[in-house]
């Protein structure tokens, strides 16, 4: 049975861009039987705020949306990530790295799709405190260990894996529980997501997310990148760039079943058209 799941980081309120992803994610579910939940993100302590959680399930609601189970939640399970990024150094295949992001961007040669690719200057080190230092993927031991991989996009077709455009990974972050590629991959694969339904914009982080399933020996689910609701200069909708909130909308009376079928119906709001969203180098 397929399962999908729509995973909001609560940094912000929902946007015309969260209502497509939801939308996305709902139907697909409930178009071949399956179920559909909802993962609260949030164990970025800089960033999130959870009193905006009551809001994001207020806007969903309101989109006509419905949802399987109780509302999960990452930071409930800081001990999964802990356990797993234990394995992972265990394998040796962590390294702590004090390096900050200004020396890695002074250091760095190439760019990767999350910015400066590490340039490996803490590499082979290992005794650390963990709490004063992030933790990276050794990309090339991760990839000798599991070999060639592969994985699925429903509308991409097959893909060979090719994470190491990131280079050396951060797993372990010093200001929050995981990386976002831990938590996701493992709270995918504990709530058995089936159908991972993301942004295009994500297309490369999950070559990360494919690789980890594959080093912990986690279920292979099968993804679907969908396009992204962009601006007329092609960028991700942002509220810092004036998309309005669902929330103010919801306020204001306007009908959220209504606006969810004008999405599924590709009838965009004023001015916004679909991309991949993924922004062009600068
Ligand atoms: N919390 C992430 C976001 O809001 C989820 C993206 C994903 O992994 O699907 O962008």
């Amino acid at each position: 049975m397929i399962r999908t799941r729509f995973a909001p980081s609560p940094n912000g309120l929902l946007h015309f861009g969260h209502a497509y992803a939801a939308v996305v994610a709902h139907d697909l579910a409930r178009a071949r039987g399956g179920e559909f939940l909802v993962r609260i993100e949030d164990i970025d302590g800089t960033r999130s705020r959870t009193e905006l959680v009551p809001e994001i399930l207020a806007d969903l609601e309101w989109l006509g949306l419905t949802w399987d189970g109780p509302v999960v939640f990452q930071s409930a399970r800081l001990d999964t990530y802990a356990m797993a990024g234990q394995r992972l150094i265990d394998l040796g295949l962590l390294y702590p790295c004090s390096c900050t992001r200004r020396e890695v961007a002074d250091a760095a040669r190439d760019q990767g799709p999350d910015g400066p690719i590490y340039p490996g200057t803490c590499r082979g080190r290992h005794a650390a405190q963990a709490n004063e230092v992030a933790w990276r993927l050794d990309m090339a031991r991760a990839f000798d260990l599991v070999g060639p991989i592969s994985w699925e996009d429903e509308l991409a077709g097959p893909q060979r894996c090719s994470p190491e455009q990131f280079g050396d990974v951060v797993l372990l972050r010093r200001d929050a529980p995981a990386s976002y590629h831990l938590a996701a991959t493992l709270d995918d694969a504990a709530d058995g997501i089936t159908t991972i339904t993301r942004g295009q914009d994500l297309f490369a982080a999950s070559q990360v997310h494919r690789l980890l399933q594959a080093l912990l020996g986690l279920p292979v689910p099968v993804w679907h990148h969908h396009p992204l609701l962009v601006e007329a200069d092609g960028r991700k909708l942002a509220k810092r760039r004036g998309s309005p909130a669902l929330a103010d909308l919801r306020r204001t009376g306007q009908d959220g079943r209504a606006l969810a079928n004008e999405l599924r119906a590709g009838r965009l709001p004023a001015g916004l058209s679909l991309g991949n969203g993924v922004e062009p180098a600068a």
